[in-house]
């Protein structure tokens, strides 16, 4: 066995422990096939401890102060800093992705739990002038308590980081399932936060059957708010879990971002920047722009400047030099891949693949275009969630509109136009949770990260992030 070998074990009440019945599940490397690592798999027995260490940990850390927990929140994200490039190659291992987007992402984490923490300290409790002399007319901002949180294997730890970034700048404690498929980089940033002296329970790490989990977690009395980020069909399923309880979600759903060229945009900009986007991460980002749709009098020029984009890319495992793709995550996704991309060339599309050498190896699908789409095909209506990119073609702005607004999904849109008046319209028409133009500025801790629609609802950047997880209270007290 390597002695790069990793096993990930529970946190529970402050303790890194196995499983109780000591079950394990294997972790492998998508970039080779071979198992890297395993983890615990909780077992009821666990999560019942787990929920009980959740508990303590809970009163420990909302009888902080604002300030205190802001400083612990500090530390541990400096210490993040400090291990940005070892927990990076743990993440390149188990995810795929290229170390320098590892370590991109693991910053931009710091970044996050930095900022919430501060926004922590401006969780303002407030006072309403009453009407009648004499009483006081309190609104306090109270946390809601254990936060159950549910994340998924493309961005192992940014993902995790918004959620606790918020519930733990509000005074709640969480505890984290974290994904089964890239488990130990996320364990390094709860291993962080023990590091930076959070009371015990006040984190808690569990891996195990996602849905077992899930269930149990959602039930039990102790846990106050759900918050889970993944595919449409888990989350409609788990709010409904918590809706039947009464409790709070916030949910970060899948997406299938349209991105609108006009005829007037930099073509050059648009090419390069797309191109980074959309294969960022494998093409397994829930933003990542996905529906191209292009004014017919610039398409052509776009698909050369954009396929001579495609061909730069270096495919590879992410921890070697220069590769700006890796992998996809398992070969669940690769299977996934396929069957899109069959069933749309069946279906009379184009498929067109970079002329990039792939590794004989491994979880590695081509970065891909597909042109003369029609709705018929499943990729114009499921998430691809992987590195292909669709192509349309539009004459009138109305109509790119509508292709836009057609999906149930409303998480990222782009476009890009050099006319302001098109920027405002597009802005206002269409509906999604955040649209970027003529860039791809979206996901940093201060303005709001969420979906619409299928795409899922509540925000999870910016001081709304933090109020999700309060609960309000209103006190009136009239004096002598
Ligand atoms: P999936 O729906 O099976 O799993 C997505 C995540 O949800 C995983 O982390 C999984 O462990 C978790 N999950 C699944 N069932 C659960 C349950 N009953 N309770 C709690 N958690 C549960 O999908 P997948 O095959 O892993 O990924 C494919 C799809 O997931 C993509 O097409 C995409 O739509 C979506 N996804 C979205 C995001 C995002 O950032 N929004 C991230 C990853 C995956």
């Amino acid at each position: 066995m390597s002695q790069d070998f990793i096993s990930t074990q529970l946190l529970v009440a402050g303790q890194w422990q196995d499983a109780a019945d000591g079950r394990t599940l294997p972790v492998f490397n998508p970039a080779t096939g071979e198992e890297i690592g395993k983890i615990a798999h909780a077992s009821k027995a666990d999560l019942a401890r787990v929920a009980d260490g959740a508990a303590q940990g809970f009163a420990a850390w909302r009888a902080l102060t604002a300030w205190d927990r802001f400083v612990i929140m500090r530390k541990a994200a400096n210490l993040l800093r400090e291990r940005a490039e070892s927990i990076g190659r743990i993440m390149s291992r188990e995810q795929g992705k290229p170390l320098e987007q590892a370590i991109i992402e693991i910053n931009g984490a710091a970044g996050v739990i930095e900022y919430f923490g501060e926004e922590g300290r401006r969780l303002n409790d407030t006072l309403i002038p009453p009407r009648v002399p004499n009483v006081e007319q309190r609104v306090l901002h109270r946390p809601v308590g254990v936060v159950a949180a549910f994340t998924p294997w493309n961005f192992p730890i940014n993902q995790i980081a918004r959620k606790l970034g918020a519930a733990l700048a509000a005074g709640c404690a969480v505890i984290v399932k974290a994904p089964e498929d890239t488990p130990a980089s996320p364990a390094e940033l709860l291993r962080a936060f023990c590091d930076a002296g959070v009371p015990a329970g006040a984190v808690s790490l569990v891996y195990g059957d996602p849905a077992e989990i899930s269930e149990y977690l959602i039930a039990h009395p102790v846990v106050r708010k759900i918050s889970f980020t993944g595919s449409t069909p888990v989350g409609k399923h788990l709010a409904a879990l918590a809706g039947a309880q009464m409790k709070p979600v916030t949910m970060e759903l899948g997406g299938h971002a349209p991105v609108i060229v006009c005829e007037d945009a930099d073509l050059d900009a648009a090419a390069q920047r797309l191109c980074a986007a959309k294969f960022r991460n494998a093409g397994q980002v829930c933003i990542a722009p996905t529906r191209f749709l292009l004014h017919k009098s610039i398409a052509s020029s776009f698909v050369d400047k954009f396929k001579a984009q495609m061909n730069a890319l270096k495919i590879g495992s992410g921890l070697d030099a220069g590769v700006t793709m890796g992998p996809v995550v398992n070969e669940r996704r690769l299977k996934a891949l396929n069957e899109l991309v069959a069933d749309a060339r069946e279906k009379g599309a184009t498929i067109w693949q970079a002329d990039v050498p792939l590794p004989n190896e491994g979880c590695f699908f081509a970065p891909t275009l597909v042109l003369n789409p029609t709705l018929a095909m499943r990729m114009m209506q499921e998430e691809p969630f992987g590195p292909i990119a669709i192509v349309s073609e539009f004459t009138s702005l109305t109509d790119a509109v509508q292709e836009a607004n057609r999906l149930p999904y409303g998480l990222a849109a782009y476009a890009y136009t050099r006319n302001e008046r098109t920027e405002r319209l597009l802005g206002e028409q269409v509906e999604a949770g955040m649209i970027a133009i003529n860039h791809h500025g979206l996901g940093v801790p201060e303005v709001p990260f969420g979906g619409i629609k299928d795409s899922g609802y509540g925000t999870e950047g910016g001081p709304e992030a933090v109020r999700a997880h309060t609960l309000i209270k209103f006190v009136s007290a009239e004096h002598e």
